[in-house]
């Protein structure tokens, strides 16, 4: 993986950044944006850090997360660097004055934003990226900035079985738990930690469960938020259950919103999820993406079950 020289010239030359991730921000969103600030601040650098929707319950635990703001200046940012998404819709900055960006994401469904971008879809996280940024200006990599880049990598590669695990991803882990990162601890954290009202909010929606050929879907309604005392947040993973059964080529899940429904893809090996989404102006991976669409849960259903037989289950060349 090799930095930009640009993005390294910038990191090196400018005091202050403005480092902002996603909407709905997941483990490697939040993780790598922590990790950046904390090594740009050993550097003596001021860092704002920023992610609309605040840090989920789940991830309190990742150090200096209480440095995150939900609210930007929109007369004018410091140089902003947006991580774990190359879209500016996606980032929630669609109202602030950027004057200059930089980009450090690895989805293939790439946007234009970013005056300097660095987008690595082989990448297995962001995390991973800025773990190479990090070495490659020549800081020591703190316990904290592990614990952050450990998290981010475990998220994303979905505790080390997804594809994207490669030898380098096991190697890269094991260097920050050589810095101070604890996998058990964080495993706790992350997939232990469970409020009881989410496990409850988790039976009604396996109870949702439709199969159809070889598509698994379920959903979670404004209501069952309101039966269980939950919220949208405490989705994270759910998408992911009905992919343990073994015939099912692509988990799809939806989650009502105000006026229309998020939708989460999930599937196995070659069947490729990112392309549906693209279809739907949404985005992600090739096992793993989303958007939302705006129709009635029939409708909506009716309209992914049918984009996703014309193309997850084409052959790929
Ligand atoms: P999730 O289903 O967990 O929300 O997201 C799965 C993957 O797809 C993540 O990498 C996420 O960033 C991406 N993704 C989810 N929703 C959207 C969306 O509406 N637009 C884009 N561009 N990517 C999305
Ligand atoms: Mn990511």
């Amino acid at each position: 993986m090799k930095v930009p020289a640009e993005l390294l010239a910038l990191l090196r030359k400018e005091d202050t950044f403005f480092i902002a991730t996603h909407v709905n921000p997941d483990g490697d969103a939040l993780g790598s944006a922590l990790a950046l600030s904390l090594a740009l601040e050993s550097m003596g650098k001021k860092t704002i850090l920023y992610d609309r929707d605040g840090v989920p319950g789940p991830y309190l635990f990742l150090p200096g997360h209480e440095r995150f703001v939900s609210s930007a200046a929109t007369d004018g940012l410091p140089v902003v660097i947006l991580l774990d998404c190359n879209d500016r819709k996606r980032s929630g900055l669609e109202g602030a004055a950027i004057s200059f960006s930089a980009v450090i994401d690895h989805h293939e469904t790439a946007r234009d934003f970013g005056d300097i971008r660095w987008v690595e879809p082989d990448a297995a996280a962001t995390g991973m990226m800025v773990y190479f940024l990090i070495r490659e200006l020549g800081l020591e990599i703190t316990k904290d900035m592990a614990a952050n880049l450990y998290s981010a990598i475990v998220v994303d590669t979905g505790t080390f079985r997804y594809s994207n695990t490669t030898a380098e991803v096991l190697r890269v882990a094991a260097e920050l738990v050589d810095a101070g990162a604890d996998p058990q601890a964080i495993a706790v954290n992350l997939y232990e930690t469970w409020p009881e009202a989410r496990f409850r909010l988790l039976l009604m929606v396996l109870n949702t469960l439709e199969i159809t050929d070889r598509f698994a879907v379920t959903y979670v309604t404004r209501e069952m938020f309101a039966e269980t005392g939950t919220s949208p947040e405490d989705t994270e993973h759910f998408s992911n259950f009905p992919r343990m059964i073994g015939t099912i080529a692509v988990s799809v899940f939806f989650r009502e919103e105000e006026d229309g429904w998020k939708v989460s893809l999930r599937s196995r090996g070659e069947i490729d999820v990112a392309a549906t989404a693209q279809c739907f102006k949404g985005g992600g991976h090739r096992n793993a993406a989303g958007f939302t669409i705006k129709a009635d849960l029939e409708t909506a259903k009716a309209r992914v079950l049918s984009a996703l037989s014309r193309s997850a289950l084409a052959p790929s060349d």
